[in-house]
């Protein structure tokens, strides 16, 4: 994918800001360093994407990207309860919510996990959350290439048999590249029953 093929659009920082509803949208989710900005550039082929969201200021908003001028990328901010002052920690719930919730042109989500860490609380509360929201997602199990062939399938395996059925599982690698035509697939058909 060429440089100019994506675009930021613009942040919200409070419940209902940002740009406004257009095309459909997909949410990505994670806690820091999970991988979520090497994710971010590595998927949408453009380096430097998610540095916008990793600017001071803007990592505690909701970014939002237009890729190839037919869907909307949202870099959710990172769980961060356990970080920042408490104005701040207490805004992320509201501004995250409000936006789930709210947003008719969401699609679908993305929620990554560290392949070596699982899910956590704050993973399973966002799932929750989703699934009562009736929001596809997709588990995204990032920095699979830390894991032989062996250990990853046992580590995939185990997410599959805690998330069940509903939500599926897809090993990604920003540095290998693998799972990233996975990814495509499934938002791809998110995109397609938006439009049908
Ligand atoms: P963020 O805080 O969630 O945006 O995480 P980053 O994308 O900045 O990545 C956090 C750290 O994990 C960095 O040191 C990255 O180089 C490393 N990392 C991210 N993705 C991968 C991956 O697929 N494989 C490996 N081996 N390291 C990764």
């Amino acid at each position: 994918m060429s440089a100019d093929r994506a675009r930021f659009l613009g942040a919200a920082g409070t419940p209902g800001g940002g740009p406004p509803p257009g095309p459909p949208e997909i949410a990505v989710a994670g806690r820091s360093n999970v991988g979520k900005s090497s994710l971010l550039n590595a998927f949408v082929g453009q380096r430097g994407l998610a540095r916008i969201s990793g600017t001071p200021g803007r990592t505690r908003q909701i970014n939002f990207f237009l890729i190839e001028d037919r869907f909307v990328l949202v870099d959710l901010p990172g769980y961060g309860f356990a970080v920042g002052p408490e104005e701040e920690r207490l805004a992320w719930g509201p501004l995250v919510e409000h936006y789930l919730a709210k947003r008719g042109t969401l699609r679908g989500a993305l929620v990554l996990v560290d392949v070596r860490r699982g899910i956590e609380e704050d993973e399973e509360q966002l799932l929750a959350y989703l699934a009562r929201l009736g929001i596809p997602a997709v588990v995204v199990a990032t920095k699979a290439d830390k894991l032989g062939r062996a250990p990853l399938r046992a580590a995939v395996a185990a997410l599959e048999r805690v998330l069940g059925e509903s939500v599926p599982v897809v090993a990604f690698s920003a540095r290998t590249g693998a799972g990233r035509p996975e990814l495509w697939r499934v938002v791809t058909r998110w995109l397609a029953a938006a439009s049908a």
